[in-house]
């Protein structure tokens, strides 16, 4: 029986190719913008100064202080670099990290965004923005939030480093997974997802031999693209909640921590939702969605061990205890027991049973 949904549609204009950072200026004169203010992080200011020279009077400045987790501290110094420049619109260059400054300054300014992502985290798609105060992280879904356009450039991700890319691809892969069994998933974002799971299983082996192979590249990115889309527009669940957590109170590193556990919220959740996860098991083998996803992370290379990525065991509880803390919607019911054993498979990175 074909089921009930609701397709949302898609607002965001996509411009995706080799060599498309060429198209920016037309994009941003498309929107009916003519001084755009580029945001990257310290390690892309070259890539931003070459697009702003690119965009010659369109260019009205860089602000190249983007950081992990959007400190408002630092967007704060960005809407004044903003304002100061007389910008009307942002053009982000960069990872999630990136994006999340130009999220920030859009909802508080009401710019308009045009975004070039260079990893596969999937921001881009989104109108999600986490935020960090007083060493605090929320999260918060908003309209204003989500860009006008996004312009992928494979060449872009060339230069993307392989551990970054497998761990980017596996935290891409982590919107999927959860997409499948989401109660307000829908036949767009299955059929991206399940496209992309075969992308990024055919071309991370490739990337992880030759990082600078064009069509694997393409592939991947095409991948990231179909994940980021589905993260935008269903309900996202225990995985995005675990990792939040152990990004937020224990400050482990963002792409790595969705890496090392995406196996066990997948083989968690996996009993409990009938044969939704059986296209990651038929893409992955191993005869079950978990234990596909384990052996593809360990092949290509991925961490597999929370021990490896600084969290001790005598944290495991505290962190069992916080992901329990308030309820929130998953399809296995999350019980504080459950999640400390799930944890310490994370964290010993063992194949999930
Ligand atoms: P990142 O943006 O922090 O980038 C990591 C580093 O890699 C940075 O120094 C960056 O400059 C560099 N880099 C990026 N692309 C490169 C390239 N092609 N070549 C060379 N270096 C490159 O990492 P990320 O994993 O993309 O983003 C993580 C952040 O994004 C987190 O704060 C996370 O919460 C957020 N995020 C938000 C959403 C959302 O929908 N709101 C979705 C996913 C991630």
């Amino acid at each position: 029986m074909t089921r009930p949904f609701v397709f949302p549609g898609l607002s965001t204009r996509v411009v995706f190719g080799h060599g498309t950072l060429a198209q920016v200026p037309d994009e941003v004169a498309r929107l009916g913008h003519s001084r755009a203010l580029i945001l990257s992080t310290p390690h892309q200011q070259a890539e931003a100064q070459a697009l702003a020279d690119r965009l010659g009077d369109k260019a009205a400045g860089i602000f190249a202080g983007a950081a992990m987790h959007t400190p408002v501290e630092v967007t704060e110094q960005a809407i004044a670099a903003f304002r100061a420049a007389r910008a009307d619109c942002v053009v982000s260059l960069g990872g999630g990290s990136t994006t999340g400054l130009g999220k920030a300054i859009a909802v508080r300014t009401g710019a308009d965004q045009l975004v070039i992502p260079t990893t596969y985290a999937g921001s881009e798609m989104t109108d999600i923005l986490g935020e960090t105060a007083g060493g605090e992280k929320t999260t918060r879904r908003d309209p204003a939030i989500r860009p006008e356009v996004v312009v992928y450039d494979v060449d872009l991700t060339l230069t993307l480093p392989v551990a970054l890319t497998v761990t980017s691809a596996l935290n891409a892969i982590a919107h999927a997974m959860e997409g499948f069994y989401a109660p307000d998933r829908h036949p767009i974002t299955e059929a991206l997802s399940r496209d992309a799971m075969v992308a990024f299983r055919d071309a991370l082996p490739v990337l992880i031999e030759d990082p600078v192979n064009g069509e694997a590249r393409a592939r991947a990115l095409y991948a990231a693209w179909g994940c980021s889309v589905t993260l935008g527009h269903v309900t996202m669940a225990l995985h995005h909640k675990l990792a939040h957590v152990l990004g937020g109170s224990f400050g482990l590193p963002h792409a790595e921590t969705h890496a090392v556990l995406l196996p066990h919220t997948t083989a968690y959740n996996e009993a409990a939702v009938g044969g939704l996860l059986a296209p990651i098991a038929d893409t992955f083998g191993h005869g079950s969605a978990g234990a596909g996803l384990w052996h593809f992370a360990k092949a290509v290379n991925a961490p597999l061990r929370l021990a490896d990525l600084g969290m001790t065991e005598a944290d495991l509880d505290r962190a069992a205890e916080i992901a329990t803390r308030n309820p929130y919607a998953n399809p296995r019911p999350v019980s504080r027991d459950g999640i400390r054993q799930l944890l310490q498979q994370a964290w010993d990175g063992q194949c999930p049973a």
